[in-house]
């Protein structure tokens, strides 16, 4: 059955947990008109939501916060974080309230999120606004992490209006509708644990099991065991960005999702040239996110999300579930790029074979994507040089030759070509977003109010992997003026 606004069963259990964990908090809406500036049939489709409402005129008012749905309770979260290595004692969603929740057909739980709906609590000095630039910078990446099959935070829509906001020049406000099962960071749970407020902890950590790890609710290690998945999880992701090439730009620990979610779009940015030291955002002065450090940075937090669980472990067990962290992520790791060179397996051969072509693509700032979508294209037979591919290699007969012992290895293996092929095209992406995109996409929506871009890339970017004639452009290498495209924490 598809619900309309009116008929959609809303209810919060966060709200029911008390106001240790929040703040009540109604959204401001915009002073001037709200419009709906675009749609995710696909989100919509998470919350059983019929398509036809985003043509209801109380559409972008709900989704604005000037119209209520019946059985919301909004709130802020509060949260802590450690922001580049400092802690923060106090955090809290600055900008964003957190409608409710709503349970789907598949009886899946989705919390719907309202970002730069004005002043909460825990704005500090901020306006509790978000600007439409970095709204669709959210909207676009988190469906194009999802595409990639990356777990992510998902978007319903973006809504906007003539409201001023100011940053370094004045900018067009909108709204992102967020979606996720559960907005819970690992700051949620360090709040309580620098307050000295044990209790908290274990309720929160209560609610994250029985709503969201079900499989743990009555093991006796269940706390152990929660932060054992956490932790996981977070190494399984942290393989995957670094796998496809994803910066995420502010790894602070009040970002970590619970769930192992790639949480708060920000100065994200995917690699082109390949640089393991590349920083995607620009105040990011030491390169404390540089993309190479991001698998540590994520041991780091995860390591603060078991401080912040002591009160609850045995810190003998949560020192051993950390030491877990770098093998299932090296472990992961080295599966997706066996996987991205055509190996079933990880072994220590196509290992090196993949270190070899790194430090290659790393002496020539060859654009990442292009050449793991290019090598599936290789035969596994002869010995002819693929131009094109070799041509990206400043040390053309350097390439050749690791080629040869590409397909030696590949040999090897006995895989029919075509299937390794298909396997490979399959995990190698032809698109990603690469930072121009984004731009033109942003360009054309706040000069001309002109959404198509954002249609045209929502399409390339949820089958990423599949061939999109009318938009090969975007597969190429960004032309020449994306170089001075900068992303900061302003936003
Ligand atoms: P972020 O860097 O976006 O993860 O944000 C860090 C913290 O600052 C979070 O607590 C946000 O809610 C808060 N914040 C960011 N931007 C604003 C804003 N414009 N107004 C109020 N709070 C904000
Ligand atoms: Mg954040």
């Amino acid at each position: 059955m598809k619900h309309d606004l009116h008929s959609l069963p809303l209810s919060n259990s966060f709200a029911a947990l008390g106001e240790t964990f929040f703040s009540p908090v109604s959204p401001t809406p915009f002073e001037q008109t709200a419009r709906l500036l675009h749609f995710n049939a696909d989100a919509a489709d998470l919350l059983d939501l019929d398509h036809q409402v985003q043509h209801a005129p109380e559409f972008a008012e709900v989704f604005t916060g000037k119209r209520r749905l019946t059985g919301d309770a909004p709130l802020a979260m509060l949260y802590a974080g450690h922001q580049f290595g400092h802690f923060v004692p106090q955090l809290g969603d600055g900008r964003a309230v957190m409608l409710g929740e709503t349970t789907n057909q598949h009886g899946d739980k989705w919390e719907i999120q309202l970002k730069g709906s004005g002043q909460t609590p825990y704005s500090r000095a901020g306006d509790g606004r978000a600007v439409l630039r970095s709204t669709i910078r959210e909207y676009l990446c988190s469906e194009a992490m999802h595409g990639l099959g990356i777990p992510t935070t998902r978007a319903l829509c973006i809504t906007g209006s003539d409201d001023e906001v100011y940053r370094e020049r004045i900018e067009t406000g909108a709204m992102l509708t967020r979606l996720a099962p559960s907005h819970v960071r690992f700051g949620s749970f360090e709040v309580f644990y620098y307050r000295e407020q044990h209790e908290p902890i274990c309720t929160l950590a209560d609610y994250v099991i029985e709503h969201h790890y079900p499989e743990l609710v009555g093991r006796e290690d269940q706390y152990l065991a929660l932060l054992q998945t956490v932790i996981t999880r977070t190494a399984r992701l942290l393989a995957q960005w670094q796998a496809v090439g994803f910066a995420h730009g502010v790894m602070n620990t009040d970002n970590m999702s619970i769930l192992g979610l790639t949480l708060d779009y920000g100065p994200y940015g995917f690699m082109e040239a390949y640089e393991p030291g590349y920083i995607c955002n620009h105040s990011d002065h030491e390169g404390r996110y540089a993309f190479k450090n991001q698998p540590q940075i994520g041991l780091f937090n995860v390591s603060c999300l078991a401080q912040a669980l002591l009160p609850l472990i045995e810190v003998e067990a949560a020192k051993a579930a950390l030491e877990d962290y770098q093998p299932a992520y090296i472990e992961h790791f080295h599966q997706l790029m066996a996987s991205k060179l055509g190996f079933e397996q990880a072994d220590a051969d196509n290992e090196s074979l993949c270190k070899s072509l790194l430090e290659q693509m790393k002496q020539s700032r060859t654009d990442y994507t292009t050449v793991f979508r290019q090598l599936a294209y290789i035969n596994d037979e002869g010995n002819d040089c693929h131009a094109e591919l070799r041509d990206l290699f400043i040390d053309r007969e350097k390439f050749t030759q690791w080629l040869s012992a590409y397909r030696a290895q590949l040999q090897q293996q006995g895989k029919a070509e075509s299937l390794r092929r298909e396997a490979m095209l399959a995990c190698n992406p032809k698109y990603v977003l690469r930072n121009y995109m984004a731009q033109v996409a942003i360009e054309k929506a706040e000069r001309d109010q002109d959404y198509s871009e954002i249609d045209a890339l929502m399409t390339l970017l949820k089958t990423p992997f599949d061939e999109h004639p009318a938009h090969a452009h975007y597969a190429e290498p960004p032309p020449d003026w994306a170089g001075d495209i900068e992303v900061s924490c302003s936003s």
